[in-house]
């Protein structure tokens, strides 16, 4: 291994792994660290162009890869999109790995009464069903491929363990959803050997919060006051823990929320 660790330590060795978002933040800086531990990559992502560029992006910051990355336009909300990426995978042999990572939070979803109902159906369609149709093509494409050793990781948030006073209802409601989805499918699922967990961000420092934010200071200041860190976290810190649920390591680990999230859900008051 090289010292700047760019080069394959393998412990995602001869796996496939399809990544939806993978033009994002965590999507991409998982597809980074897919890269460099020996897996094949598919990024798939609703924008092409920024597709595009970021499959650049991980062929340079992992020079030393083993496997392939490949892209492909998917809009998870599609159904037939997230089928046809999955299908790609047959050449390859099956899939191993599917991180259902894809999700929007809409500049105009608000409260109870705020919310618009086009933006609730827009942002359950991506975050909700997105994630139930990678999941069901995925237990497609393993039992087709006779698999019995498969993770799957649902990407739901921090908001679907705690309350915020700051609403954003209709992301709120759909990232509980993906948190009670991915339990369920875990049960049903663990005796095929497909494991399924749900990866919880704390607010990030990527595009999906931060354009959001803007300059805004006293919004900034009303969430980064309850981080016991003082500080957002960043998508390299939950691309190591998907890293770790997708890998053979966490051969126990199912069903679980895993939460990553510098002590946030955690706190009761954080450090002046
Ligand atoms: P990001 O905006 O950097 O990346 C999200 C990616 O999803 C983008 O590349 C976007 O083009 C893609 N996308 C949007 N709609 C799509 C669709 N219909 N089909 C396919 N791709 C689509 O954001 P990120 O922070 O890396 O977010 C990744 C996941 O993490 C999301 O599910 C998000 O809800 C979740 N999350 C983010 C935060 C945060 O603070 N950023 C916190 C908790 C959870």
């Amino acid at each position: 291994m090289s010292t700047n660790g760019s080069a394959s330590r393998g412990r995602l060795a001869g796996k496939n792994a399809i990544i939806t978002g993978a033009a994002g933040g965590i999507g991409l800086e998982t597809t980074i660290l897919f890269l460099r531990e020996g897996a094949s990559v598919l990024m798939s992502d609703i924008s092409e162009p920024a597709l595009e560029k970021a499959v650049l992006i991980a062929r340079e910051k992992a020079p030393h890869m083993t496997g392939k990355v490949e892209t492909m336009k998917c809009d998870v909300s599609k159904e037939a999109d997230v089928k046809a990426v999955v299908d790609v995978l047959d050449a390859w042999g099956g899939v191993d790995i599917m991180f259902n990572n894809a999700g929007i939070m809409h500049g105009d979803d608000a409260d109870a009464i705020d919310t618009p109902e086009k933006i609730w159906d827009l942002t359950h369609n991506i975050n909700v069903k997105g994630v139930w149709f990678g999941s069901k093509h995925a237990v497609l494409s393993l039992r087709k491929h006779k698999k019995t050793n498969a993770s799957i990781i649902n990407t739901a948030s921090v908001v679907a363990l705690v309350g915020s006073a700051t609403p954003q209802l209709a992301y709120t409601a759909s990232k509980g959803a993906v948190m009670a989805m991915t339990r369920e499918l875990a049960i049903v699922h663990a005796r095929e050997g497909f494991r399924f967990n749900a990866l919880c961000p704390a607010p990030l420092n990527t595009p999906l919060l931060q354009d959001w934010l803007g300059d805004d200071q006293e919004k900034r200041h009303r969430r980064e006051i309850h981080f016991p860190t003082g500080r957002f976290g960043e998508a390299i810190e939950l691309a190591q823990a998907v890293l770790f649920l997708a890998s053979d390591e966490a051969s126990f680990v199912n069903g679980t929320d895993f939460v990553v999230d510098g002590g946030m859900t955690r706190a009761y008051v954080t450090p002046e």
